[in-house]
This record gives C-alpha cells, sequence and structure tokens, in this order.
C-alpha cells in the first residue's frame, strides 16, 4: 500500500548513510520519520565511497576535534553493526581487516617516519613494520617496499551494504523512505520549520527537517543565508576490481597516499582515489585512472592480473574546515548533518547518536560544540540564498 501521510516529527532530506542512520536511530526512539531520498537510497556520494573507517590513518595534527570524533565512531561501529544486523536482518559487510600505510622510496619512507612521530606523540596505536614483516603479512606487496606502518585498528565496511542494512533497519523501527521524491525548499513559517515542498510541488508537514543532502545540502530553496552551511564538492575517482583467482591477493587496507587499496574479502577491490575540485563534474578520465593503476601495479603487483568491473567518480561534501555540520540550524526545526567530506561512512554512528539527542531533547554529546553549524554563520551572512 503507498504511504500518502503528509505529517510526520522528522523530515530528513537525503537518503545516504548519514540520512538513513539518523533515520533508523530516530524511529528506534519511537518519533515518526520520513526519509526522502531523491533517486534510490546510497545511490549518491555514499555509493562511491571505499567504506574505510580510518580515524588513525587519516590523523591529522591540525584536524584534532575531527580525530576525537573519529576515534568515537570507530569505537561505536561493532555495537552499531550488531544492532543494524539484528534490526534489518542484513549483513552489512563489515571487515575488520586493519590497514599497512606504505614507502616506496626514500622520500616516502622519511614522510611515513614523520607520520609515525605525529600518531606516536597522540598516542595512536601503530607499529612500525619494516618492509620484509610487511611482506610476511601481505605477501602481494612488491619487493620494493622501503616501510610500512600497521595500524590494526581501522577496519572497513562495504558502503552498498550498509546501505542496504541501514534501509531494512529503518523500516523495521517503523521509519518510511520515499524514493524518486526531491525536495525542493525547506518551507519556513512563523520563525520556524515548517516541513517541505517537493519538486512536483507537494508539501509535507514535520515539526523537524534534517538536512543530509550531502554535498547537495547546499542547493536546497528556502533556507536563508545565515541559516546554511557552505559546502564545495571534492571529486574523488575510483576503480572497482575483482580477482578472477579468488580472494588472497591482500587482506588489509594498503594506503598508499594519496591512493589506496581496500579489499571486500572475497577477492573483490577498490583502487582509489583522487582529490581534486572541479565543481560538481564526476567524469572519470583517462589520466586519473593511469596514475591510480600505475602507484598500485608499482606496489602490488597482481592488480594488473585483476579485471575491471567499474569506473565511478563521487564528490566529497567538504566544508571550509574539512569537519562536518551536525546539529541544530539557526531556525528552530532545522537540523544539519552534512559535509562529511571524506569520512562519512566512518562518522555515520556517531553522527546518527548526535542529531538523535538533540531531536530528543537528550544531553547533547560531549564533542557535539566543535561540530555545530552555527561556526559558519560569519561567512554564510553576506552570501545569497
Ligand atoms: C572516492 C570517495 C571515497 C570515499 N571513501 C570513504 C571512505 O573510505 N570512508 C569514509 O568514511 N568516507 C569515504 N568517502 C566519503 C563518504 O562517501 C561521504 O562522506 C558520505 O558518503 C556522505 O554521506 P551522505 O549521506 O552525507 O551523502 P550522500 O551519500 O551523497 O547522500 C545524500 C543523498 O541525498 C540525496 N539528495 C540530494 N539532494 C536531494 C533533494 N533535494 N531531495 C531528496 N534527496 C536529495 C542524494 O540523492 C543522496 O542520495 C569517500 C568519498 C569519495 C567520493
Amino acid at each position: 500500500m503507498t504511504d500518502r501521510s503528509t505529517s510526520f516529527d522528522v523530515a530528513i532530506i537525503g537518503g545516504g548513510v548519514i540520512g538513513l542512520a539518523i533515520g533508523w536511530r530516530a524511529a528506534q526512539r519511537g518519533l515518526d520519520v520520513l526519509v526522502l531520498e531523491r533517486g534510490e537510497p546510497g545511490g549518491g556520494t555514499s555509493r562511491v565511497a571505499a567504506g574505510m573507517l580510518a580515524p588513525i590513518a587519516e590523523a591529522d595534527p591540525g584536524e584534532q576535534p575531527l580525530l576525537a570524533l573519529g576515534l568515537a565512531s570507530a569505537a561505536a561501529y561493532p555495537r552499531f553493526i550488531e544492532e543494524l544486523s539484528e534490526a534489518g536482518g542484513t549483513d552489512p559487510g563489515y571487515l575488520s581487516c586493519g590497514t599497512l600505510m606504505v614507502a616506496r622510496d626514500r622520500d616516502e619512507s622519511e614522510a611515513l617516519e614523520r607520520e609515525l612521530a605525529m600518531r606516536d606523540s597522540l598516542g595512536l596505536p601503530v607499529r612500525r613494520l619494516r618492509a620484509s614483516e610487511a611482506r610476511r603479512l601481505e605477501p602481494g606487496l612488491a619487493p620494493s617496499l622501503r616501510l610500512a606502518l600497521e595500524i590494526p585498528g581501522d577496519h572497513v565496511i562495504e558502503p552498498a551494504r550498509l546501505t542496504a542494512a541501514l534501509v531494512a533497519a529503518l523500516r523495521h523501527a517503523g521509519g518510511r523512505l520515499r524514493s524518486a521524491t526531491d525536495v525542493a525548499e525547506v518551507l519556513i513559517s512563523g520563525g520556524r520549520v515548517a516541513g517541505v515542498r517537493l519538486l512536483d510541488g507537494g508539501e509535507l508537514r514535520a515539526a523537524n527537517v534534517v538536512v543530509a543532502a550531502g554535498i547537495w545540502s547546499g542547493l536546497l530553496a528556502g533556507l536563508p543565508p545565515q541559516a546554511r552551511v557552505p559546502l564545495r564538492p571534492v571529486k574523488g575517482q575510483t576503480l572497482r576490481l575483482h580477482d578472477p583467482a579468488g580472494p588472497g591477493l591482500l587482506t588489509r587496507v594498503v594506503r598508499m597516499p594519496p591512493g589506496y587499496l581496500v579489499p571486500r574479502g572475497d577477492g573483490r577491490y577498490v583502487l582509489g582515489a583522487t582529490m581534486e575540485e572541479r565543481g560538481f563534474d564526476t567524469t572519470v578520465t583517462a589520466g586519473a585512472v593511469f596514475e591510480l593503476l600505475r602507484d598500485a601495479t608499482e606496489l602490488v603487483p597482481g592488480v594488473s592480473e585483476l579485471v575491471i568491473d567499474e569506473l565511478l567518480a563521487g564528490l566529497r561534501p567538504g566544508t571550509p574546515d574539512n569537519a562536518p555540520a551536525i546539529g541544530p540550524g539557526s531556525i528552530p526545526g532545522l537540523h544539519w548533518a552534512a559535509g562529511h567530506h571524506r569520512n562519512g561512512i566512518l562518522l555515520t554512528p556517531i553522527t546518527a547518536e548526535m542529531v538523535v539527542a538533540e531531536l530528543t531533547g537528550d544531553p547533547p554529546h560531549p564533542l557535539a560544540e566543535a561540530f555545530h553549524p552555527a561556526r559558519f554563520a560569519a561567512a554564510t551572512a553576506g552570501t545569497r540564498a
């Protein structure tokens, strides 16, 4: 039966991993939730993500609050996955595999030593491996390898399976999802959020609207400039590969900045990714594919035997400080969960926890203040809606 309700406690714009996880957790708390997705759930940037849950490999001394958020979300993942599997009955594809950061030459080795020193100074668990030790762990690595760091706590999830599990769990908890439903505008009435207007002209009432539309969050009409979060697309190109000989070429994630190879555990791999600032461009270029394959085959020669299944490009939603905007907007009833840049899959559990605390009136998460959308108010105040 088609669901024709027009009034909800919470309308969530965007059915990527972020919107779906918020929807599931909010429905679990008894809220009447509707997730609105203009395409298919998980068909935006979430579809392109490699799925690394890698706060330690991604650690940047200039982004300490983000590191704390990433570590907290990684710690929440095992329980999140357990509940998700129970709720929806589908396996979200979590692989507890660990990560190796590797260096091929002297310059890269020196850079990797600096990366190690930085992580040691932050008390992050990382182990320095000689090339021979790394090759014992991963025989697929080339003999020319110089140095490696082992990060046993950085794991992986398969975003497509995470999306499917979130959709099932959302429905199981009583939440609703409308695919192929494009939101044109956030409706504001009497100084507070009143709902959304759809592209087909229909209107839905909601006491709360959560903006979780990824990089497209900045394009929604209806919000005054001071209520917005500035976002820029950061393009990433990737290859999906599989090994006709089956699994075993790599068992851990291998990172060779800016690239990485992510095993799915069944002979499939993701090779990524570029970081490009080119607006809303999702073309795949020969040059990027060439460079990614060149670097990967130098480190893992067996990559040249893999079959290419798909070439994909996606847009990371970046804010000016590269950290997400999670929390209340400047209009009552408006909530942001956007700007997760290169860590949206990692940050899914903690984002849902933070937003649902807000929706239910629970005390704010201890890390919430650093990610408050209001930190961009000065940047957006002078721009046009
Ligand atoms: C190449 C690449 C590799 C990445 N690898 C990783 C990784 O290894 N680990 C990690 O943690 N992160 C990774 N990321 C980042 C991650 O993919 C994003 O941070 C995350 O997917 C953001 O999720 P989201 O739900 O906010 O956005 P999206 O997945 O883009 O979802 C937003 C949804 O909103 C919908 N939408 C937009 N506008 C409207 C509208 N007006 N009405 C209705 N629906 C609308 C879209 O169709 C879309 O489905 C990677 C990104 C890229 C590009």
